[in-house]
């Protein structure tokens, strides 16, 4: 039995997943208008494909990878383009979408399955998985195809897929875990022949023994360990340090520790894909907190406005405080509920006036807990200072980047200092910088 150790830092958090934790999935009805962001992933937005007033089917193509580090979009059900404009995005911008009137056929493009999709080779199961659109689900969006295809001569020992959920109140993944075991399973083994990774382990937090042994039914010679419940046992460095003892270098890539880490919803979107031939066009949501009348976890189509998924989960109870779209710790609060759901939204989140109120920001006492908690070993408070007093090359020199954006540091600080706030604020100028011609 493998040996795990716990990453540095991290915060124990009360994890709030008790409404949602054994409600089964709920299979969601597409709505009758969806609205497809054309960009769902990290990298450049998809170019469209189709124009307004065109028919499209389920599972069509609507907008194409523009670029290397890019992902095609395709339609969640059959209808018509009535749209091609920019609408609201649970990022918080707006951004170029497609609208689509769901015709309620449910029509689909012909489907290019496979019944033993193991037999095939590593080039065209990558094919597959990026002609399928599919993206890093658990909230990175990176490309999954681009990931599974290391530089040249990279060994990759380790396929690590993350069943952690660490972040309080999500339960998305937990579900796929107990109900969708079988192909979680095989979306790993075919994302370990993609990337010739040699072992596979299934990692998942003590706190879901129901998602371990579902998993451990079917999982063969694949290992399934139990981790610690803390946060954020899910981030990728943390992971790969507390599953294989390696570090990943400061500003490096899994890669170089070599191990690759794919969340559990992603390897069911692959089996989707390579096995069933259908494209990334739907994802199970959690939707939650005080405020929603009849919390729930929902198999919903991308495009789904965030609206109708509360709608569908009874409504609102009472005044509601803020309206989150992911985890708490590191979501991001919604102005528009008209913004759809897309490939990296895990969550709905509702909270009440009470849990919504900004406390006063206190002076620095120096206290140190920041630093304690911090998993990239960095030195919060000094960032924060950096950021605020715009010293953004001593930010860099203190290491901003590897911030992962957690939040424990915020979450820890008796003062309440707007911590990340700062540090994001930091990475970003650095990011802008470094881009800028020299
Ligand atoms: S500095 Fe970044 S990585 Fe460290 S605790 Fe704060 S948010 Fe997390
Ligand atoms: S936790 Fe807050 S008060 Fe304590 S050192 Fe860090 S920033 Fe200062």
């Amino acid at each position: 039995m493998r040996r795990v150790k716990s990453f540095f830092g991290g915060i124990y958090p009360d994890d709030s997943k008790k409404s949602t934790a054994e409600a089964p999935i709920e299979i969601l009805a597409a709505p009758p208008t969806l609205v497809v962001p054309l960009l769902q992933h990290a990298g450049a937005e998809a170019t469209p494909v189709v124009a307004k007033g065109d028919e499209v089917l389920k599972g069509q193509l609507l907008g194409q990878a523009n670029g290397a580090v890019s992902a095609p979009v395709h339609s969640p059900v059959s209808g018509t383009v009535v749209a091609i404009e920019p609408r609201a995005h649970a990022c918080g911008s707006s951004v170029t979408s497609i609208v689509i009137e769901n015709n309620g056929e449910d029509k689909w493009v012909e489907k290019n399955s496979h019944h033993d999709p193991v037999q095939l080779d590593a080039a065209t199961i990558r094919q597959r998985i990026a002609d399928a659109g599919i993206v890093g689900m658990g909230g990175g969006g990176f490309p999954t195809a681009l990931k599974l295809n290391p530089p040249n001569n990279i060994v990759i020992d380790y396929l690590i897929i993350n069943g952690c959920e660490c972040e309080p109140y999500l339960t998305a993944d937990h579900r796929l875990m107990v109900e969708y075991s079988e192909e979680i399973i095989l979306g790993a083994k075919l994302m370990a022949k993609a990337s010739g990774a040699r072992k596979i382990i299934i990692a998942v937090e003590d706190n879901k023994p129901d998602a371990l042994e579902a998993l451990r039914r079917h999982a063969g010679a694949i290992e399934v360990i139990s981790l610690p419940t803390k946060y954020p046992e899910g981030g990728e460095k943390q992971l790969i340090q507390a599953v294989t003892g390696r570090e990943v270098p400061s500003g490096g890539l899994p890669f170089q520790a070599g191990a690759i880490v794919q969340n559990v919803a992603t390897a069911w979107a692959v089996t989707k894909a390579v096995r069933d031939g259908e494209p990334s066009i739907s994802r199970v949501v959690t939707v939650t907190g005080k405020t929603i009348k009849e919390p729930k976890n929902f198999l919903v189509p991308l495009g789904t406005p965030i609206e109708y998924l509360v709608e569908a989960a009874g409504g609102f109870n009472g005044t509601v405080g803020k309206v989150v779209v992911g985890g708490p710790m590191m979501g991001g609060a919604q102005f528009d509920l008209s913004a759809p759901v897309c490939k990296t939204v895990s969550g709905v989140l509702a909270f009440i006036e009470e849990e919504s109120i900004t406390p006063p920001v206190l002076p620095c006492i120096k206290c140190a807990r920041c630093v304690d908690v911090c998993p990239a070993n960095l030195l919060p408070l000094r960032l924060e200072a950096y950021g605020m007093n715009k010293m953004w090359d001593e930010a860099q020199r203190y290491g901003a980047l590897d911030c992962i954006e957690c939040g424990c540091c915020s979450y820890i600080c008796p003062s309440k200092r707007p911590l990340l706030q700062y540090i994001r604020l930091a990475k970003r100028e650095i990011v802008a910088k470094q881009k800028k011609p020299s």
